[in-house]
Order: structure tokens, then C-alpha cells, then sequence
């Protein structure tokens, strides 16, 4: 699978960044926008530069219901060709910005999206996080983590062993949960993000505008 992180607080050399998040995931065969920034505009000319082609998004995954993770989702569904659109039960105000443009599903419940694809289902009825299957084993891409990273952690497993956690972490300082996860990347509002680096040196990697993972 390879990550692109499409926005974040922390620059990236020529991208324009700011205080929110989105990647793009590409893996067995499928397209994932996760979340949409706070701003349209720099997450389209970010897009743009990176090489992304809106077009062939298959499906956007909103995290929870926050402005900076839905900034850019109207800008964003004006480029896209009809791709599902995953948002969590409590943020189903933006079903109406997708109306015409995207096929929504709202998701309470964990749930299969397509094959190795996952949703957490929305936990503490706020936020809902991705999991992907890898070779070497799933990664949990999440937005800001408001229900607790080790709770994310705890739920992702019924889908098997967690080898990676790629995003916000917000307030998240039980860092021991991180013990056993191989592949760390602390991204936009996670307070702790120097810590973890310290933490987990040979496991912890940082996170910036434009950064790519590849897993
Ligand atoms: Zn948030
Ligand atoms: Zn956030």
C-alpha cells in the first residue's frame, strides 16, 4: 500500500499546508481519498502536484465530522466521478454537500469496505478510522483520534495483527499502546508527536505535507 499525506500542519517543501488532514491510499487496486483538509483550494493544488488525478478516486473516507478533515470535501466532490463516499453516522450533515455527487454510506457499525478494507465503525459516536491489509500486516489510518488511539488500536484488531498507525493522535499520551506496532507515523494534531519520535526511534517516522509511505 502506499500513503500520500495530502495536507498537514506541518509543511512540505512547495505544498501549501495548514491546520487539518488527508491522504491518499492506493492498495489492492483501489483509490482512497481519507479525510479532506481544512481547505479546498491547497488540497486540490496540492493534488495537482503530487500527481493525484481527482478523477480516479474510488471512494472517500471522512474520518469524523470536523472542519479540518471536511474543509475540502465540497471542492474536491466538483473534480471526483461519482465515488462512495464513507462518512460517520454523526457527521451526516455532509450528505447533503455530496448530493449528486457521490454514492454515501453512513457508517455506524465496523464493516467491510472491499476486500482487505476496513472501517472501525464510528467508536464513542464520533470518529471512524481506516484499516488496510498489507503483507505485513494491517495499517489504521486515522484523522484525529477523539476516541482514544488505543481504543482505535484495541477495536482494529478484530481484523488482525496491527502493524502500522499513520495520523493524528490528538492528546493520545498512553504511549505504551504503541509497544508491538512497528510502523508509527504521528501526523497533524498529535501533541505528543516528539515523544513518540524519541520513544519509538527505530519504529516512529515523521510526517509532513507530501511525505509518501510505502508498506
Ligand atoms: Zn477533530
Ligand atoms: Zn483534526
Amino acid at each position: 500500500m502506499k500513503c500520500t499525506i495530502l495536507y498537514d500542519n506541518e509543511e512540505g517543501k512547495g505544498l501549501e499546508n495548514g491546520w487539518g488532514f488527508s491522504a491518499y491510499i492506493e492498495v489492492h487496486g483501489k483509490k482512497i481519498l481519507f479525510d479532506t483538509g481544512g481547505d479546498g483550494a491547497a488540497l486540490l493544488n496540492n493534488m495537482k502536484k503530487l500527481s493525484i488525478n481527482p478523477k480516479e478516486i474510488d471512494m472517500i473516507f471522512i474520518s469524523h465530522g470536523h472542519g479540518d478533515h471536511t474543509g475540502g470535501l465540497s471542492a474536491v466532490l466538483q473534480e471526483t466521478e461519482n465515488p462512495r463516499l464513507y462518512i460517520p453516522a454523526s457527521a451526516s450533515m455532509l450528505e447533503k454537500i455530496a448530493e449528486g455527487k457521490a454514492e454515501v454510506v453512513k457508517v455506524s457499525e465496523s464493516m467491510e469496505i472491499s476486500k482487505g478494507i476496513w472501517s472501525t465503525g464510528e467508536l464513542r459516536g464520533i470518529e471512524q478510522s481506516l484499516v488496510v491489509s498489507t503483507e505485513k500486516g494491517n495499517v489504521i489510518i486515522c484523522g484525529c483520534s477523539h476516541p482514544g488511539l488505543d481504543v482505535i488500536i484495541e477495536s482494529a484488531k478484530k481484523f488482525g495483527k496491527v502493524y502500522g498507525v499513520i495520523g493524528g493522535f490528538h492528546g493520545f499520551s498512553k504511549l505504551e499502546a504503541l509497544e508491538g506496532v512497528d510502523f508509527i507515523v504521528p501526523c497533524h494534531c498529535t501533541v505528543n508527536k516528539l515523544n513518540i519520535l524519541e520513544k519509538f526511534p527505530k519504529t516512529a517516522s515523521k510526517c509532513k505535507t507530501g511525505s509518501v509511505f510505502e508498506i
